[in-house]
């Protein structure tokens, strides 16, 4: 503890500060940086690459090694089917609340009005939806090494459940290898912990490169649709997720909005809610204090299908590119955006741009011209920065939920985020 107490005082103001607070550092500096340097910022995004880089490098061996764990400590497969359900059927309602505001606020703010665009042609090619036979025959790796080459999340989850209850059956046999899959878990939190480190400079490289490009004169034509895309991100985790840990989790919303800090910056300047899973799994266990079990299985699950920004979104821009066309649409046209938007979502890769693309398939189902998808492409990163954050911050709310209702929610830890926030496991423990 002494030892502990010298070390801290010789680590000077930046060494002692917490890692939110160096990471709002960098995202302000970064942003002021970019601001000045403009389109020459961009030498500073090999920062932000590198932390790129090093924190997907964490991805398939953290997932694989800590669910196959979180399996093996379950035992229980009864347990696990239900953890399972629970977690779909919240992710898929919290979807479509997502879009539902999304609906409402482009409904009541209007953000397409007034630009009058006109619809040619077709201009680009929309995605074709998968089927759902196709999705499911996709579940199983033929290949578990490919699989894990490739990063395939659902398939190395499907891989890593099959692994891990095989391994519970094995029983006593099964005892090195569990034991080596623990302390390759163990040592890939380290790994992230350790990688965490870099977050506040790949951030600040990251925003001063998108704070150089784009300028005010790119932005401030669709200022209006950015404004909507940001404030209906605010309220659904503001007032909707703080709303139902509160009422359905009986907690206090308070830690877990201080606890996202780290994990909605990493996908903020990210824009990839798959990259920023190590810092989630991280801020549920130390933070927030789920499980591992649980937070193994619900946060790459969560990463994976499900994307709350992306389905607000998606919402915003299939009511604003039909303001800017002019095209009235029915209330049928609603229900059938949120059902396409919900699905879209979930086929959603939890990488950059991806949201985009599934918009095509949305504009599509509803008819709306495809040159929307132009307009909106001009600033998309803009877009995916916050429904990126609400993506990880909606995976957050639900391994809580779900912990909670498991009792795998350790609550001291979670109410007293705040005291250890931004310390090392060593030094919370
Ligand atoms: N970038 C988003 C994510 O990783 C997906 C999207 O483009 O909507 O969560």
């Amino acid at each position: 503890m002494e030892q502990a107490q010298v070390k801290k005082s010789q680590a000077g103001f930046w060494g002692n500060l917490a890692l939110w607070k160096k990471i709002l550092v960098g995202m302000v500096l970064g942003v002021i940086a970019g601001s000045i340097l403009g389109p020459d910022a961009e030498v500073l995004k090999p920062i932000g690459t590198l932390f790129i880089n090093a924190i997907k490098m964490l991805i398939v061996p953290l997932v694989f090694c800590s669910l196959v764990v979180g399996v093996t400590s379950m035992q229980d497969t009864r347990k696990m089917g239900r953890i399972g359900v629970k977690s779909v059927a919240i992710y898929l309602g919290t979807t479509a609340v997502a879009i539902s505001i999304g609906l409402g606020l482009a409904t009541l703010l209007t953000p397409g009005e007034g630009l009058n665009m006109a619809a040619t042609a077709a201009a680009s090619e929309a995605k074709e939806a998968p089927t759902l036979v196709q999705t499911i025959l996709n579940l199983v790796p033929k290949n578990p090494i490919s699989a894990l080459a490739a990063g395939n999340i659902l398939q190395i989850i499907v891989f890593a459940l099959g692994l891990g209850v095989a391994l519970n059956l094995c029983g006593e046999k099964a005892k090195p290898a569990i034991a080596v899959f623990d302390s390759l878990a163990e040592a890939m939190y380290k790994l992230t912990e350790l990688v965490m480190k870099l977050a506040p400079y790949g951030i600040f490289g990251l925003m001063a490169w998108v704070a150089g490009k784009y300028g005010l004169d790119i932005l401030l034509p669709l200022f209006k649709v950015i404004a909507v895309a940001y404030i209906g991100s605010l309220l659904h985790v503001l007032v909707f997720y703080s709303g139902v840990i509160k009422f359905v989790g009986r907690l206090n919303p308070i830690p877990y909005i201080k606890g996202l800090v780290n994990p909605a910056a990493v996908a903020f300047t990210t824009t990839s809610s798959s990259g920023t899973l190590p810092a989630t799994i991280k801020c549920a266990r130390e933070e927030m204090g789920v499980s591992k079990g649980i937070s193994s299985f619900v946060l790459p699950l969560g990463a994976t299908i499900n994307m709350d920004g992306t389905a607000l979104y998606q919402g915003v821009a299939a009511l604003f590119v039909a303001q800017a066309f002019g095209i009235d649409l029915a209330f049928a046209d609603y229900l059938t955006i949120i059902l396409t938007a919900t699905l879209a979502s979930i086929g959603t890769a939890g990488v950059p741009g991806a949201g985009l693309i599934m918009l095509s398939l949305v504009l599509t189902t509803v008819g709306l011209p495809m040159e929307g998808l132009a307009i909106i492409a001009g600033i998309d990163r803009i877009l995916d920065m916050a429904r990126t954050s609400v993506n990880v911050c909606g995976d957050l709310m639900v391994s809580i939920l779900v912990g909670r209702s498991e009792n795998e929610l350790d609550t001291e830890v979670y109410n007293n985020t705040g005291e250890v926030y931004g310390r090392t496991s060593e030094e919370a423990a």
